[in-house]
């Protein structure tokens, strides 16, 4: 097999499985151990070394102990290097594991401390970012900002496309353009590289809460960051110390996982589209977020930037907070819960929960819920938000006719 010429669905089927055949085995194999027999002392030794500080195991040496390095998670980070169009990938316990080991590892690199956050972002980054916890220093700003936000000691730029939880698409190559010298990261969460290959728009780093999209099932937190090999072993190296590795249970999912991944994120892309072009038509929605819509992309970034609008929809209710809040409490076939990229679809009020702890100057709208649209069939998940509107007007109207 000539794995560079395949497509991305057969790259998601086969990737990083390339020489289970020669081990006489179909499925992925799932190594737990916690720690390694070592072949000799010197031998131990130098694969200590080697691993402690972000390199590869190497012949004829062990790999140790499971927080420096593990086979089933150094496939998964192969595969899904493949599908970003990355040299390497570096996977962590979770997403945000995943933000704390770049912020940590390129500051330290560059002995810099400031980092530019594009706001909107994931409301626990943003919340990282602001907290200083990390001894970062962030400046805020929009994408229209960043060459203004940058300074002489910035570490990193930070987006998100699209944003969480209003959708917006941020230009991957403009950030890049005017950030210059100083590396993106890019939040590809929502897109998942079905959609999108930051890399190859000139971000340098493309990370994963893979507990969304790539897990897909509900099942596992992890998190992912592709990039070059030189920063995947800056990454490691803080993995190694810091402890933050993913557990080969979450990569051994993941990566059976990723199989599905182009399938599950088109058919899921379709009903969201017929989802928000029903939910422009309901009057209780006074706006819907989609970036299939025009007016939710107006640089025209789905086509170009990213291959399709993904399956997250975000509407505003005409009502506010007091029916968006009843319409959480009012869905049947929706599950009202955070998160988000399952097979089954979830409902959530990110100013409540996902982004909370958000700057109340940066925060979403009260009148905001977020849908992540799942495998079922888009008549079901149509009928059930109808009911569910309903519900919620009928709320609405019997509290108003007895307040007035
Ligand atoms: C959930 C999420 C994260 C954080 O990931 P965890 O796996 O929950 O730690 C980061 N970015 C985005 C866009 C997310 O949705």
């Amino acid at each position: 097999m000539a794995p560079k010429t395949l497509h991305p669905d057969s790259l998601a089927v086969h990737a990083g499985r390339e020489d289970l055949a020669s081990l006489g085995v179909h499925a992925l194999p799932l190594d737990l151990s916690s720690t390694n027999p070592l072949p000799d002392l010197e031998l131990g030794g130098m694969s200590y070394e080697v691993l402690a500080t972000g390199g590869h195991p190497f012949e004829g040496g062990s790999n140790v102990y499971a927080r420096l390095w593990n086979p089933t998670v150094a496939r998964f980070e192969e595969a899904l290097a493949r599908l970003e169009h990355a040299e390497e990938a570096v996977a962590f316990s979770s997403g945000m594991a995943a933000v704390t080991a770049v912020l940590l590892a390129l500051t330290h690199e560059s002995g810099r401390r400031h980092v530019v956050g594009v706001r909107p972002l994931y409301g626990g980054t943003d919340h990282l970012l602001a907290s200083g916890l990390l001894g970062v220093e962030t400046t805020f700003c929009t994408p229209e900002g960043v060459n203004a936000a940058l300074r002489a000691d910035t570490a990193l730029v930070v987006l998100e496309t699209p944003a969480n939880p209003t959708l917006e698409l941020v230009d991957i190559a403009a950030v890049a353009a005017a950030a210059g010298d100083v590396p993106v990261l890019v939040d590809n969460t929502f897109a998942t590289p079905v959609l999108q290959h930051p890399l190859d728009l000139g971000a340098a780093l493309s990370l994963h809460s893979a507990t969304k999209y790539l897990g897909g099932h509900g099942d596992v937190v992890g998190g992912v960051v592709a990039c070059d090999a030189r920063l995947a072993s800056a990454l490691r190296r803080t993995r190694a110390i810091t402890g933050a590795i993913m557990h080969p249970l979450a990569a051994y999912l993941l990566h059976r996982g990723l199989a599905t991944l182009p399938v599950r994120v088109r058919a899921q892309q379709e009903s969201a589209s017929l989802v928000a072009e029903w939910l422009r038509t309901r009057p209780e929605v006074a706006r819907v977020h989609f970036p299939g819509f025009t007016e939710s992309d107006p640089r025209g970034l789905v086509g170009t930037q990213q291959a399709g609008p993904g399956a997250m929809i975000a509407i505003e209710l005409a009502g506010g907070f007091d029916a968006a809040a009843a319409l959480t409490g009012a869905v049947e076939l929706f599950t009202h819960a955070v998160s988000l990229g399952s097979v089954d679809s979830l409902i959530q009020h990110p100013a409540a929960l996902t982004h909370r702890p958000v700057a109340s100057d940066a925060k979403p709208s009260d009148a905001l819920v977020r849908l992540s649209i799942g495998l079922e069939d888009a008549d079901d998940l149509i009928a059930d938000l109808a009911q569910a509107l309903d519900v919620s007007a009928f709320a609405r109207q019997r509290a108003a006719s007895t307040t007035g």
